[in-house]
């Protein structure tokens, strides 16, 4: 088991098979896993496009080069074929990928994935949309003790 098969296991139990409290809420963006031995961390949004789950993969440290033109671009960027792995890693595990974006020559990419992050998972996602309910006019910018406590009951994977 490589740790990038750690990381996915990780972050997709966290996606589909943690219960969280029905008086939590999670920020939309997710949580984000760390490989630094590969300059890499991992995004685990359970609410991305179209509301379904999304898996990123960002370069953590990236370095720029000057190309023929003169533009600034990335010296470090994904692997060829880096991001195509990812989706394929996740249909092994089980869940379908139906989309992705961005990838090589860029520094960071997605992958969609089909199946809706557990229920209670997306409930506490609308929590985090919905604002603070005891400042309303704070909407998500809240920093309140009902706000921060609410956020603090996100059950997190152990390494996160
Ligand atoms: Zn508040």
């Amino acid at each position: 088991m490589t740790d990038l098969a750690r990381i996915l296991d990780t972050g997709l139990e966290w996606l589909y098979e943690t219960v969280q409290p029905d008086d939590a809420h999670q920020q939309h963006h997710g949580i984000t896993l760390h490989l630094p031995e590969a300059n890499r961390w991992y995004g685990f949004c359970p609410a991305g496009a179209r509301t379904r789950p999304v898996v990123s993969v960002d370069v953590t440290k990236k370095e720029y080069e000057f190309d023929s033109v003169g533009d600034s671009v990335p010296a470090n960027p994904l692997k060829p074929g880096e991001l195509e792995a990812l989706a394929d890693e996740l249909r092994r595990r089980g869940f379908e990928a139906d989309d992705t974006w961005n990838g090589r020559p860029g520094t960071t990419g997605s992958v969609g994935l089909a199946r809706p992050a557990h229920p209670s998972l997306v409930a506490a996602v609308d929590r985090y949309r919905r604002g603070c309910t005891v400042h309303p006019q704070q909407s998500v910018f809240c920093n309140c003790e009902h706000w921060t406590a609410e956020a603090a009951r996100i059950v997190r994977p152990a390494t996160a």
